[in-house]
C-alpha cells in the first residue's frame, strides 16, 4: 500500500510518498510560495537505490488546493508517475503541530478531531490553521484514504505534572491550559527509538538533542518523554536559529514597559530576530562556522552560548533521568556540525561523556557512535526522519483499525 505524508505550512506543502510495508520512499517534494503567481514545486522521484529524477516547476498557485492538485498531477502523470490514481493511497499522514492535552497519540481524523484541532488554533496560531488547511484539501483530493493526524506535542504528553506545570496561579492552567506542551515530538520519538534499539535497552535513559532551525531537547526513558525544553510555545530552552530560547520574563516586561515595544514587536524580536541571528548575524550555522574560522569574536561567543545551553540541559536531564545511557544529536545542526557537538560534550566527564574527536569529524550516513573509550554514556548521531515516523505511525493506526 501507499502512505502519503503531508506537512502543510502557511504558504508551503512538504510531502513524501512511501510504499508499505517496505518503508520505501518513492518520491518527495516541496511546494512553496503558495498564493503567488510564481509558486514553485520541486518534485523528486527516487528511482532506485540512489538514482533520482527531479522536476522543478514555476507556476501560479492561488491556494493550498491548487498546490496539492498539482502534486496529484505529478504523482499520477503518465509516463513518469508513481501511482495511477489517488485512490491507490491508503492513508495520508498529516503533521499537526499542536495537539494540546486532547491528543497523546496519533489519531484518525474525524469531524470531532477536526473540531479539536480548530479549538487549538489559539495555542498555535502560526501552525495549526495551515496544518488544518492541508487536512481539508487532502480529504477532497484523497477521498478514499484514511486521514491521520500526527501531533508534534503528543509524545511529550507523558511528562509528569510537576514537569509540565508552571508555577503560576492554578486557574491559568485549569481555565486557560497554560502549561508546558513541548514540540518536535515526532523527531524525539523517532531518534529515541533508534537509540534504544542500538543500545538493545528498551529502558535506556536518553537525552535527545534536536538542533535544526528550531532546537529542543528531551529526557526520554522507556520510550516516554519525561521532560522537554520547549514549553507552552516553541520559544523556550535552547538557543535557536532566530529564537531566543530561555529568557527571564522580566526582559519582556522591560521591553513592553520602559522600552515601549508593542506585543507584535516583542513577538518578532523573540521569534525572528534573536538566537544565532541576533548574536552573530546569521541563522545558518554554516555561516557562523565560517565566521568563527575567520576569527569573528561574535561568532565565537554565539557558539559558546549555544553549546553552554545544551550542556545545562544535559545536566538537568541527567538529574531527571537519575543517570544517563546516551545522548543523541539530530537534525541539521546536530547531524552536521562537529564543533557544536565537541563544545556540547567538552568537560562533561562528570556526566559520563567523552567524545572521540576523530569519530566526531568523520561523516557517514546513518547512526554514528562518537563515544570515546572512557565514555560511560554513549554519544550518538542519528539522522532524524520525521516523515518516515509519521508514515509508520499512520500505518500502525491503519493496521489497528483494519
Ligand atoms: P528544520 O528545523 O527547518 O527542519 P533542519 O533540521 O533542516 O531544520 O536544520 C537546518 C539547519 O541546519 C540550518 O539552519 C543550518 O544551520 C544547519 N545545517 C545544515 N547543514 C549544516 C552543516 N553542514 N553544518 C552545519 N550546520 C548545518
Amino acid at each position: 500500500m501507499n502512505i502519503f505524508v503531508i506537512n502543510s505550512g502557511s504558504s508551503s506543502i512538504k510531502y513524501q510518498l512511501f510504499r508499505w510495508p517496505a518503508e520505501q520512499p518513492v518520491c518527495s517534494g516541496l511546494v512553496e510560495r503558495i498564493g503567488s503567481d510564481e509558486a514553485t514545486i520541486r518534485h523528486t522521484v527516487f528511482e532506485q537505490e540512489s538514482a533520482t529524477a527531479e522536476q522543478r516547476l514555476v507556476l501560479p498557485l492561488s491556494d493550498h488546493e491548487a498546490g496539492l492538485r498539482e502534486v496529484v498531477r505529478l504523482l499520477t502523470a503518465q509516463p513518469g508517475g508513481v501511482i495511477r490514481d489517488p485512490a491507490e493511497i491508503a492513508a495520508v499522514g498529516h503533521r499537526v503541530v499542536h495537539g494540546g492535552e486532547a491528543f497523546a497519540a496519533t489519531t484518525l481524523i474525524t469531524a470531532e478531531v477536526k473540531a479539536e484541532i480548530r479549538r487549538l488554533f489559539a495555542l498555535a496560531p502560526l501552525h495549526n490553521p495551515a496544518n488544518y488547511l492541508g487536512i481539508e484539501v487532502a480529504e477532497q483530493l484523497f477521498a478514499q484514504a484514511r486521514q491521520v493526524a500526527v501531533f508534534d506535542t503528543a509524545f511529550h504528553q507523558t511528562m509528569p505534572e510537576y514537569a509540565f506545570r508552571y508555577a503560576l496561579p492554578t486557574a491559568l492552567y485549569e481555565k486557560q491550559r497554560i502549561r508546558k506542551y513541548g514540540f518536535h515530538g515526532t523527531s524525539h520519538q523517532y531518534v529515541a527509538a533508534q537509540a534504544a534499539a542500538y543500545l538493545q535497552n528498551p529502558d535506556a535513559r536518553l537525552i535527545t538533542i534536536h538542533l535544526g532551525n528550531g532546537c529542543s531537547m528531551a529526557a526520554v526513558r522507556g520510550g516516554q518523554s519525561l521532560d522537554t525544553s520547549m514549553g507552552f510555545g516553541p520559544l523556550s530552552g535552547l538557543v535557536m536559529g532566530t529564537r531566543s530560547g530561555d529568557l527571564d520574563p522580566s526582559v519582556l516586561l522591560h521591553l513592553l514597559g520602559p522600552l515601549g515595544y508593542s506585543a507584535e514587536q516583542v513577538s518578532a524580536l523573540l521569534n525572528k530576530e534573536s538566537g544565532m541571528l541576533g548574536l552573530a548575524g546569521s541563522n545558518d550555522m554554516r555561516d557562523i562556522g565560517q565566521a568563527l574560522a575567520a576569527g569573528d569574536a561574535r561568532a565565537a561567543l554565539a557558539y559558546d552560548l549555544y553549546a553552554y545551553r545544551i550542556r545545562h540541559y544535559i545536566g538537568a536531564y541527567t538529574a531527571t533521568l537519575n543517570g544517563l545511557d546516551a545522548i543523541v544529536f539530530t537534525a541539521g545542526v546536530g547531524e552536521n556540525d562537529a564543533l557544536v557537538r565537541a563544545k556540547a560534550c567538552a568537560r562533561m566527564e562528570f556526566f559520563g561523556l567523552q567524545l572521540d574527536e576523530e569519530k566526531n569529524q568523520q561523516r557517514s550516513p546513518g547512526l554514528r557512535d562518537l563515544s570515546g573509550p572512557a565514555s560511560r554514556a554513549r554519544i550518538l548521531v542519528i539522522p532524524t526522519n520525521e516523515e518516515l515516523e509519521i508514515a509508520r505511525q499512520s500505518a500502525e493506526l491503519l493496521t489497528a483499525h483494519a
